[in-house]
């Protein structure tokens, strides 16, 4: 039995939303965009969203509004994907890592002792869907004697006052801290909608605003629409009425806007979103019933007392288990055509960061996760044959390889 990773789950109504749109005489952002930009800020409870071809490009915009470069600084977890750190690397500014915790994610305890006048931004992680402690973070962030560090170096910086929180939620659309959904726990939250994510538009990402007053979340997404459109003033469907040929540039802008070809399978895929996590959770519910009688597996955290995660990974981990042990016990699944996976290659241990003088030890907690960490087949159509098979073949590979 084959066994894949985590395919999009595509079918007909898919295939005859993208269909509309393909037929529609216009397939680029236009009015499904707009849609689903609507959809989703409802979703999250938020005024404005922005979607964009990537969670990296809204990442990376942001930093830009915000004016991140040359001299700055910015705190992300050591255990990410490399596009939280690549986006800082863009702008010039440097990459500055937090340990984790044993729920895989930065650790707030240790964020105040890696504050300095430096740093603009703070870009938490919600490992595999489950929210970041973001009461803590704020709460830092807008102490006094943290707003007393930061340094402000153009008017937005000085409008807010204080580090920004942008949350890279790449795992955690539809996730709940403290009853409320992601998008509004933090200033700025960033979504992915990779192939691979819980819902996806093939790439694709958005930005959810949520700045405080006296900001107009509405005003900086009219100019963000400009910003990542090569800093136009009027999109292509603005030009294509009638007349409305002329524009003018306010300036050099980037390139990164939704399709509505993305936004088409995005609109499906919203409209059974909680469906989507509810089937996800059945399946990890079954994971943790058969995992938890043995003393080898440590579950992952997919409900704290003001946490729920939307379940988008299950990153099980191996007591004690070495780096070795762990890519046998991989291997074996591969043996067998289950497709299991790796979250995260810690950054520092990456080649590139390594060469700028990063070093895994100094992250100790996120180098014994990396060690024991396998992430588990988790999608809509798991069957549960399939999972039977996939928690089956798992136990027999820890058990032989751990008695070695
Ligand atoms: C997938 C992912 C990203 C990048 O998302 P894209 O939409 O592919 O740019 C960023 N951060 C994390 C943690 C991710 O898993």
């Amino acid at each position: 039995m084959k066994v894949p990773f985590a395919p999009p789950r595509m079918d007909q109504k898919v295939i005859d939303e993208v269909s509309d749109t393909l037929l529609s005489g216009w397939i680029t952002t236009g009015p499904k965009t707009k849609r689903l930009e609507k959809e989703l800020a409802q979703y999250c409870n938020v005024e404005n969203v922005l979607a964009l071809n990537s969670a990296t490009a809204g990442l990376e915009i942001i930093l830009r509004w915000f004016g991140v470069k040359e001299g700055d600084e910015v705190i992300l977890p050591a255990y990410t994907y490399t596009a939280t750190a690549n986006v800082v690397i863009h702008c010039g500014a440097k990459p500055v890592f937090a340990d984790i915790g044993d729920d895989f994610n930065m650790n707030a305890a240790n964020l105040k002792s890696l504050i300095t006048p430096r740093t603009k931004v703070i870009m938490p992680v919600d490992f595999g869907g489950l929210p970041c402690d973001y009461d803590a973070i704020n709460n830092i962030v807008k102490s006094e004697s943290v707003k007393s560090l930061f340094v402000p170096q153009n008017d937005i910086q000085q409008k807010l006052g204080r580090i920004l929180v942008l949350s890279d939620a790449a795992h955690s659309f539809g996730a709940v801290y403290n009853n409320r959904k992601t998008g509004i726990l933090t200033d700025i939250t960033v979504f992915s909608f990779h192939a691979v994510k819980n819902l996806t538009t093939a790439e694709g990402g958005a930005v959810a605003l949520n700045l405080p007053a006296p900001f107009s979340n509405q005003q900086v997404y009219d100019y963000l629409c400009i910003y990542t459109l090569h800093g136009q003033n009027k999109d292509a469907l603005a030009k294509m009425q009638k007349g409305n040929w002329r524009y003018d540039v306010i300036e050099a802008g980037y390139k990164c806007n939704m399709t509505d070809i993305m936004a088409s399978i995005g609109l499906v895929e919203l409209s059974r979103y909680d469906e989507t996590i509810a089937k996800r959770k059945t399946l990890t519910q079954k994971y943790h019933d058969e995992f938890k009688k043995f003393d080898w597996a440590i579950l992952p955290p997919s409900e704290t007392s003001t946490a729920e995660t939307c379940y988008h990974l299950y990153a099980l981990r191996i007591k004690n288990c070495t780096e070795v042990q762990r890519d046998a016990i991989m291997q074996k699944m591969f043996d067998k055509d289950i497709a299991v996976n790796m979250h995260f290659i810690p950054v520092p241990m990456l080649s590139f960061y390594k060469n700028l003088g990063y070093h895994i030890m100094d992250y100790p907690v996120a180098y014994q996760t990396y060690c024991s960490e396998i992430s588990l087949p988790l999608f809509y159509n798991l069957t549960d044959e399939q999972q039977q098979f996939v928690i089956a073949t798992l136990i027999e590979s820890v058990t032989e390889v751990l008695k070695k």
